[in-house]
């Protein structure tokens, strides 16, 4: 099966950052993954596959907790390119939107930083 991709991996030599498809708790998401690594998948389990050799990946739905519902693939080509990518986030406490800056991250795919303010006028 052949992927789309949407750049390549930082953290391998030559793998690609695929968009696939998976399903968690019966519902599609998008998980953006290294081609060189491959998990199995099992109820709420996710291990390595022996044959993986990258385990880079970014799940869509990542920034939930901080009400982003998805993590674009644009917002991947965007923090693949350029080392970071500003995202919208929503505080249900204050009910208003802010924005940060996102970068890769080994470990968690994504990161947010969150001790450097976004002005919102600068947004693009
Ligand atoms: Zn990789």
């Amino acid at each position: 099966m052949r992927y789309k991709t949407l750049g390549k991996c930082p953290y391998c030599d030559d793998g690609k950052i695929e968009v696939r498809k998976i399903e968690v708790d019966a519902k599609p998401l998008k998980l953006y993954a290294c081609s060189n690594a491959h998990w199995k998948f099992e109820f709420d389990m996710c291990e390595l596959a022996d044959d993986a050799t990258c385990s880079f990946r970014i799940f869509q739905n990542q920034f939930l907790r901080w009400n982003k519902k998805a993590i674009s693939e644009n917002e991947i080509r965007t923090v693949l390119a350029e080392q970071q990518v500003k995202v919208r986030l929503y505080s249900a406490r204050a009910k208003k939107e802010y924005f940060k800056w996102a970068v890769l991250d080994q470990e968690y795919g994504l990161s947010i930083v969150w001790d450097v303010d976004i002005d919102e006028e600068e947004k693009e």
